[in-house]
């Protein structure tokens, strides 16, 4: 029993030790139920489901009471590392504990973090070359622009040609889900988090520890608003690196909100506001107004910060000034913006 357990850390998503571990599971196993709890109280029981989902839980089957490993390996003191009694349990005294601040100590444990590694590495360890050579074509999917849906016909063309490596995906062996649109996402969340890794550690270990930033809101066609972020500095060779940082959804486009959402993100991010010698921003007052503009804001915190006005979008505004000023332009464009009105009114018909 406790070595299925152990085997189970391995293999769990992290989140289930703090709470719930799919909505899905929760909809389908506790709404029903919810409808008739009054009354059933002294008819609940153990779900075997819940030693699933709750790795830690373990079953004093002879004095009937549930525990956490977890806590009483960490020896810790409370309800669960003394027993809960098994009779009537509530799958929500189980949420309580795996939230609960003891609880979270014991998984913060570094032992347990390194039970957890070798677990994940013996898993993974037999299907290493399978998985490697599948993020690598996902990551020249993600950097070549090709659409997901290409993947399965990728994959199949590389074992054509060979590719031994891939040959576990198609007779089943590896048991990785790759076609499925949320296995795509895991990949490029995973892909994502080592490049950011690498070019936060750049930004960190960079000669003058100093960066600048560029920041533009924008508002989608679904009217959702979002700030982007993009960094730059000089690497450790002398040359300057600009990456696109993060986008971040914003609930208002106030200066406050596009301040605070950039703010929480660099903290995030575990940049130092200190070391920020530049921000760029377009010309709109809710950026670079003087009296509570976002720039200003940073320079609040930060009296050294230059706030430019970006000169992509400076040229912008030039060009457009410039083209009003010719008359075969001014006529171009309004024919332009006619035909687009005519072309949105047959679509909307
Ligand atoms: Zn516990």
């Amino acid at each position: 029993m406790a070595e299925k357990q152990k085997n189970a850390v391995g293999v769990r998503s992290i989140s289930s030790y703090f709470g719930r571990a799919s909505s899905s599971q929760e909809d389908t196993s506790q709404n029903p139920k919810k409808k008739q709890k009054y009354g059933r109280d002294r008819h609940r029981s153990l779900q075997q489901a819940w030693f699933t989902e709750f790795p830690w839980l373990t079953h004093d089957a002879e004095n009937g009471l549930m525990k956490c490993k977890l806590c009483i390996d960490s020896k810790l003191h409370n309800v669960f590392t003394r027993g809960k009694s098994d009779n009537a349990p509530k799958k929500d005294d189980l949420l309580k504990h795996a939230k609960s601040r003891d609880h979270r100590a014991a998984f913060a444990r570094p032992s347990l973090q390194e039970d957890m590694k070798s677990a994940t590495t013996t898993a993974y360890g037999k299907i290493k070359d399978t998985t490697v050579a599948l993020m690598r074509t996902v990551f020249t999917m993600a950097k070549e622009q090709i659409s997901n849906r290409k993947l399965p016909a990728l994959i199949d063309m590389q074992i054509s040609n060979g590719c031994q490596a891939l040959n576990p995906l198609q007779d089943g062996s590896s048991q990785l889900q790759y076609t499925h649109h949320e296995s795509l996402d895991d990949f490029f969340l995973s892909i994502r988090t080592v490049i950011e890794r690498q070019i936060l550690s750049n930004v960190k270990n960079c000669p003058f520890k100093i960066y600048a930033a560029q920041l533009d809101e924008a508002t989608d066609v679904s009217n959702l608003s979002t700030v982007m972020v993009y960094i730059r500095f000089v690497n450790c060779d002398g040359n300057v690196e600009s990456h696109f940082l993060s986008v971040k959804e914003l609930s208002a486009c106030s200066a406050g909100e596009i301040y605070n959402a950039v703010s929480l993100l660099l903290a995030d991010k575990d940049l130092d506001v200190g070391n920020l010698i530049c921000i760029s921003t377009d010309g709109a007052s809710v950026m670079r107004g003087q009296k509570s503009g976002v720039t200003t804001r940073f320079k609040d915190v930060n009296p050294y910060l230059v706030a430019n006005h970006c000169l992509a979008h400076r040229l912008a505004l030039a060009s457009e000034k410039a083209a009003n000023m010719v008359p075969y332009l001014v006529k171009y464009i309004r024919d332009l913006n006619q035909m687009g009105k005519l072309l949105n009114f047959h679509q909307n018909c």
